[in-house]
């Protein structure tokens, strides 16, 4: 079997394959790096008795405006204290508080509900302990910055990938079930808190492979992420509006009020949208995010990783206003995966950011990622494993056959660094948290523009390879929001500001 992506999915999904069963883990830089690693909130689950996973899920469909499926969001609430139980018996260490554990609450979460460690530094310590789980297991390898090109089909089923590394060059993996656990997409924008991991590899090879992919235009920009000059975007997490943190505009103004009655606790969509006007009506390129009211103890201890950050650029949380700014940040939109995982493509599963599983619907709700990656990883590993137990071990390599055409360029003289800077501006000014029509055509001509020569080139390695990717979903991204007139969630039209509800329907584009 092969595993693409080792972050929460990829890893929860490598932990239940049966040891009668070799599974390759492909991951494009050390296991240890990637979004889930970098995740701060937590994980949302109804551990509280006072809670119930009914309010879960109501909260999850409330922010998914219209285009959750109702079903998967019961499935993935319900399961959300088993899969935490289970972190913990593994090794995790969530924070507590008198011996119980801790929970804080997060925009668009009606009770506290989600579950931390090392203060703000959750994904960190989530992934210490999966990553200890996954190097015990007997039965894997784990293939570390090495790249995956594209899927391998034949007759319109996967059978493995064609990956590449530094000491080995170009090489085949046949498995008899692939589970793509790649990951999100942030670095197709300028603004964004991802790492430089999420260049939408994953959502790139699985449309190239015949994969169902939709909602692309629904593109999560988080509220708050720090804006210093020089400091890359660190996101200040939505738990700091969780322990009681007051936006303010640069006259001091606390404007939330004025966008939602329920001021900084509004779900993300609203609190973007309202900065991002702000910002407009104020003339300055940032808001504040205001601790000075919330007792300073608490503040240290519960955010002790974005005081740090925030300490080497000389600011005090406790009493300094944090500027802070929008940014890419949850890519809604990928590939179709049914209950269990399987994308449309046969032999091929997929689990995390790069699927749209139906839980998120139109704005994904805070610590529910986690969660769902948790979830589809266990049952794609599961899926994916049974039914590679059943098939023949003399699986047999296939003659190769590509379209890609003979004597295509090699990359010479591309500024492959001065094309990635420019879409990402271009995704950010026309495609960001505020689009209309003009926008969108003059992003597409743009990026068909440089599509024309970048995709017809041939790359020696993943710099060339990423950067062909983001101009495919980029291509996408644009495709769905031009054809979703209208307001909804993550995605906001000028020229369309109202949600019209004969078009709360996904939008799904194919490979022709
Ligand atoms: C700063 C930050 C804070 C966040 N905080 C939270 C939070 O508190 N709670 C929450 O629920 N969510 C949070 N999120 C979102 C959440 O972290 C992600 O959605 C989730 O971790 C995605 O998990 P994943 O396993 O799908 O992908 P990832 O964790 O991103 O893993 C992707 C894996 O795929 C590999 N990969 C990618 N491309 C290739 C390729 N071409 N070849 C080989 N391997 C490849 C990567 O190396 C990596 O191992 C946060 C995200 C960020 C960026």
């Amino acid at each position: 079997m092969l595993i693409v992506g080792s972050g929460i999915a990829g890893l929860r999904a490598a932990l239940e394959i049966p040891p009668e069963l070799n599974v390759v883990v492909v991951s494009k830089d050390d296991l240890a790096q990637s979004n889930s690693a970098y995740a701060q909130g937590g994980i949302a689950g109804a551990m509280d008795p006072v809670d119930d996973t009914s309010n879960h899920a109501a909260d999850t469909m409330a922010a998914g405006k219209g285009l959750c499926d109702e079903k998967i969001v019961e499935m993935v609430v319900r399961e959300a204290p088993e899969r935490i139980q289970e972190l913990i018996e593994w090794g995790a260490n969530f924070d507590t508080e008198n011996g119980e554990l801790a929970l804080t609450q997060e925009g668009g979460h009606s009770h506290r509900r989600v579950v931390h460690a090392l203060g703000d530094a959750t994904g960190k310590e989530v992934m210490r302990a999966l990553i200890a789980r996954a190097r015990g297991l007997p039965n894997a390898e784990f293939w570390e910055r090495t790249f995956i090109i594209d899927l391998l089909t034949h007759d319109g089923r996967c059978c493995g990938a064609i990956v590449w590394n530094r000491g080995h060059g170009k090489t085949i993996i046949w498995a008899k079930q692939t589970i793509l656990a790649t990951g999100g997409a942030g670095q197709i924008f300028r603004e964004t808190t991802n790492p430089s991991i999420a260049t939408a590899d994953g959502h790139a090879v699985a449309f190239r492979a015949g994969a169902v992919v939709r909602d692309m235009e629904f593109m999560q920009f988080h509220p708050t992420v720090l804006y210093i000059a020089g400091s890359s975007r660190h996101l200040i997490s939505e738990a700091v509006r969780g322990e009681g943190a007051y936006l303010r505009d640069c006259t001091g103004y606390r404007f939330m009020g004025d966008y939602s009655p329920q001021f900084e606790l509004a779900p993300r969509d609203e609190v973007s949208h309202a900065i991002a006007v702000q910002m407009d009506r104020t003339r300055h390129p940032c808001v504040y995010l205001d601790l000075s009211h919330v007792d300073s103890k608490l503040v240290r201890e519960r955010f002790p990783h974005i005081g740090k950050v925030c300490a080497d650029f000389g600011l005090d949380i406790t009493h300094d206003l944090i500027p802070v700014r929008p940014g890419a940040h949850y890519m809604i939109g990928g590939a179709v995966v049914d209950p269990e995982g399987r994308t449309t493509v046969p032999g091929l599963w997929a689990a995390g950011e790069v699927t749209s599983s139906g839980l998120h619907g139109a704005n994904r709700l805070a610590s529910n990622s986690l969660l769902e990656g948790l979830v589809f990883g266990r049952s794609s590993g599961k899926g994916a494993a049974q039914l590679a137990a059943g098939q023949p071990d003399s699986f047999a390599a296939l003659p190769l056959e590509s379209d890609w055409p003979r004597g295509a360029r090699d990359d010479d003289e591309l500024n492959l660094l001065d094309l990635r800077n420019s879409l990402g501006a271009e995704m950010w000014r026309d495609v960001g948290i505020r689009r209309e029509r003009a926008g969108l055509e003059s992003a597409e001509r743009q990026v068909e523009f440089w599509t024309r020569y970048v995709a017809a080139r041939e790359f020696a390695d993943p710099s060339g390879w990423e950067l062909q990717n983001m101009l495919l979903v980029s291509r996408l991204m644009i495709a769905g929001a031009l054809t979703r007139q209208e307001s909804r969630g993550t995605h906001f039209r000028r020229d369309f500001p109202q949600s019209d509800p004969t078009q709360a329907e996904h939008i799904e584009i194919a490979a022709v």
